[in-house]
Order: structure tokens, then sequence, then C-alpha cells
């Protein structure tokens, strides 16, 4: 068990009883003595994998995440309409412990100098009310808690970008977890349930039948398509004259869809979708939201029962707040060599730290970031560089050299669109896609998509540590 040195509200320093209580703790835990700590934050595609794979025999390890679990992404917008059930697309963290120590927590801090994290738990205090819908606490009032760290990997993840347009946060629908596809779930059924009244009007009903998916990428235009499949389906069953009167539209400011992906496989898309009877309205721009409805600068007011927001990315808190570190101007995210050890403000690479996934980015590598090519196959940009830490803790723990620079291998970018059809483009490394299997459309890519995600997950569920 890795030693807390500190529980205090602030400032940020531990007491000299708390370093004692931390020297005895170490004392009294024997596997823990002489092994170096090295502390993980996020327990995503990046953190969880780390975890995964670091040897607990030789490192002192410990997690840090207000999520008790790893969200496996791909299959969100699966679980949020319900083809897959959500525990499909978790794996609990618990797993490895306790061989590695967790606390349900957020880091807020990060002091790269003195090598010690301010965590504040991610758990209601202690006889405190539940609240409705909480499973993990964002402003917990209680005590915060130091961790000291000798080996560090960041990998927070980020945050949904909302472009400070108001109502975003307070009207929509993200999707980035599980709690957030089991709340979409629970609204498209209760939108079809509020829709079925008999004292409403027909337009009362398509308004609450009207589902709206800001951002064309490839995490909204999937939710579009497997809401597609869910209302020709299930719901075309369960309410045969409700389905009809529900609509889904995808606005998205950019003048196409799926920006990332090959200019014919977009027009492929788009004319599908069509002829699925979504709606597709680019060069769109969103103003505003307020209860139930879109204020849209080229059409108006839109009312809608749901509404999904997914428009990129936005720094997580933490990372912005790093301020010793060197940051990304743009994106706010951490640089890294191609090592992965974070470059601090003088330059100097800090051998003690590594960022990984959505928090960083490695300096001067036009490596893609997630938010542009987020829909990679079987191997997210954040799960590689988490075997590459791996492979460096492996070569510290036999004082080996580092391993070669970290190389991104591309392995396309499949996107599901709906009634059994999905994309596939995996460019060359000169930009061309003109070769066997690097661009497919329809059933194959269908299948392409739906086997790799399934064996990922089988592959997961069925290993053994
Ligand atoms: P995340 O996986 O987001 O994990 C971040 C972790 O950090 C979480 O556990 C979070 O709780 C924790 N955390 C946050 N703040 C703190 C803090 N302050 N302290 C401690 N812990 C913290 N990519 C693909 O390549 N292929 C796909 O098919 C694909 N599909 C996607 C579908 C959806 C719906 C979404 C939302 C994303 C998809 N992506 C896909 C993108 C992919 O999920 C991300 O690139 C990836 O999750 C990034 O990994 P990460 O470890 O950096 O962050």
């Amino acid at each position: 068990m890795s030693p807390i040195i500190n529980t205090q509200r602030t400032p940020f320093r531990p007491s000299l009883a708390s370093r004692v209580l931390q020297a005895t703790a170490r004392w009294y835990n024997p596997t823990s003595q002489h092994k170096k700590r090295v502390v993980i934050l996020g327990s995503g595609w990046g953190g969880y994998n780390v975890l995964r794979g670091l040897d607990k025999e030789h490192w002192d390890v410990t997690i840090i995440s207000p999520n008790t679990y790893f969200n496996f992404t791909p299959l969100l917008a699966s679980t949020a309409v319900g083809t897959l059930e959500l525990r499909c697309a978790v794996e609990p963290v618990r797993r490895y412990t306790p061989k590695a120590t967790y606390y349900q927590a957020w880091c807020d801090e990060i002091d790269f100098t003195q090598k010690r994290l301010k965590c504040m738990p991610a758990t209601r205090p202690p006889g405190a009310e539940p609240t409705e819908s909480q499973d993990t606490v964002k402003h917990n009032p209680g005590p915060s808690f130091t961790l000291e760290y000798d080996k560090l990997v960041i990998a927070v993840g980020a945050y949904s970008q909302t472009f400070n347009i108001p109502g975003v946060k307070e009207h929509a629908h993200f999707l980035k977890d599980v709690k957030d596809a089991r709340q979409i779930r629970s609204r498209i059924l209760e939108c079809f349930e509020q829709a079925n009244q008999p004292f409403l009007t027909d337009t009362q009903r398509r308004n609450l039948l009207n589902f709206c998916i800001v951002g064309g990428g490839p995490t909204g235009i999937e939710f579009a398509a497997e809401l597609r499949d869910l209302l020709h389906t299930d719901m075309k069953a369960r309410y045969p004259l409700l389905a009809k009167l529900a609509k889904i539209t995808v606005y998205d400011v950019a003048p196409n869809i799926l920006g990332s992906f090959d200019q014919s496989l977009r027009k492929y898309t788009e004319k599908h979708l069509s002829q699925e009877g979504i709606t597709l309205l680019t060069k769109h721009h969103v103003d505003r939201i307020e209860s139930g409805k879109l204020i849209v600068r080229e059409t108006g007011e839109v009312p809608f029962g749901l509404l999904v927001w997914s428009t990129g990315l936005a720094p997580n808190p933490v990372v912005k707040a790093s301020s010793e570190a060197k940051k990304d101007p743009k994106t706010l995210s951490l640089i890294t060599d191609d090592n992965l050890n974070i470059i601090m403000k003088d330059g100097a690479p800090n051998p003690d730290v590594w960022a990984i996934g959505d928090a960083a980015r490695i300096e001067d590598v036009p490596l893609p970031a997630t938010a542009q090519v987020s829909h990679l196959w079987t191997s997210p940009v954040a799960a590689q560089k988490a075997k590459y830490v791996i492979k460096t803790f492996k070569s510290l723990s036999k004082n080996k050299p580092y391993p070669k620079p970290f190389q991104f291998i591309n392995q396309g970018s499949l996107a599901y669109i709906g009634n059994w059809k999905a994309i596939y483009d995996r460019p060359a490394a000169d930009g061309t896609n003109t070769g066997f299997m690097q661009k497919e459309t329809g059933r194959l890519a269908w299948l392409l998509w739906r086997s790799a995600y399934f064996t990922m997950t089988l592959s997961w569920r069925n290993n053994r540590h």
C-alpha cells in the first residue's frame, strides 16, 4: 500500500507528523520498502493500460482516478442505445489491486519539483447525503491528501469541448463515459414515454422525438448511426406510430462531416446517412442552448428531446494548471519528447514524468491528435503510448537504456455509419489510400469494425493476471 503522506485542506505541504507517518507506513509495509513509487494519474486508455502492464513486483504502483473503471470508449455509442450492455464497455480498476494501490480521487495539483501530488477524494465525504445521480464527486468539500512519487505517468485525458457556448453544460449530454451512455439511454426511453402521453399534440410529440447531435466527427456520426438503428428496430416495434415522428439531425460548423476521412468516404457516408433519414446540417452554428431548444444562427429555434454534444477536446484542468511544464499553445496539452517524458518550461525533459493520451503530444511530430483521427482501429494513440511506457519501465528495472523513441503505428480509422455499414480508411505513409484494404465501405468495413472491438474486449476480459 503506497503511503498517503498527508490529509489536509490547504496548503499543499505535508506536515512533520505526516512525514513520520509516511516513513512508519513504509516500514510496516515490507513489500513497498525497496520499491520505487510509480503513480499513474487516470484509468482511461493510457492509465489503465500502464496499470495492467507494469511489473507490480518491481514497482510500488498507485493509480489515482475518479473512475473506478476503464471505459472502452469505442463501444459507448452502442451502449448508449442499448445495442450492447453497459458492462461490456467497462473494466474495473480493482482487478489489479491489492497488487497496486487505488484511490478514487482527482489529482488537482502536480508539484514537479517536490515530486508531490495534491489529490481530492472523488467519493462523498463520510456521512454526506447521497446525491441523486453522481457516482463520483467533482467538488468534494472534504479534506485533500498528498502523495509523493518517484515516477509519474500522467494520463488524465481531456474534457469535452464546449467553446463556452451558453447552455451546453446545463442542457446537452456528452458521450465520454458509461455514465453518460446510461443517461442518454434513459433519456431516449423517457422521450418516447413522454411523447406517448395521450394529451399531446403531434407537434409536441415531434419536438420530444427530435434527436439532435452537435459535432459531425466520428463520435457524433457513430451515435447518430446507432440511434438510427434503434429507431428503425426496437422503437419501431414498440412504438410504431411514434417512431414515424422521430427525427435525427447532425449539426456541424464545418463544411463536411468526418473531416479526418478521405473525401470519397465522406461523400459515401453523407449519401448513406441521408438515405437512412439522418439530416446533416453542415455550416450551421449553434449559438445557444436553452432548456429543450437549440438556437441555431441559420435556422433559429429548434426544439429537441435529446441533444448530444460532441465537438472535440478541451484541456484537463490539472494539465492546464501545470505551469512548470511546457504546453502546446493551441491545445494546452503537455509537450513530451519522443521518449514520452514531459518537457519542462526550461526545455529539458523530465526523466521521471511521462505523459500519454489526450493530455499530451510529442514535440514537433505531427502525430494525429486523437481529436483529429479519433477512431483508430485496434490501437488508439493512448494505448500505443502506454505500451511504450511499460517497455521503458522494464528497461529501467533492468538498468538498461530507454527503448527506441516512440513511433506511432497508424492502423487506420473506422467509423460505424448505421444499418450494418461502416467506413475504413488507412492511408499509406505517402498519404495515398488506393491499395489493397486501404479504403473500405459497407458490410466489409462493418465486419472489420465490429470484429476489431469485439475481439479486443473479449481478449481483455479473458486475460488472467
Ligand atoms: P481517457 O481514456 O479519457 O482517460 C482519462 C482518465 O483520467 C479517466 O479515467 C478520467 O477519469 C481520469 N482523470 C481525469 N481527470 C483526472 C484527474 N484530475 N486526476 C486523476 N484522474 C483523472 N479513439 C480511438 O482511437 N478509436 C476509437 O474508436 C475511439 N472511439 C471513441 C468513442 C468515443 C465515444 C469517445 C468519447 C472517444 C473515442 N476515442 C477513440 C478517443 C479515445 O477514447 C481517447 O483518445 C482515449 O480515451 C484517450 O485516452 P486517455 O488515457 O488519454 O484518456
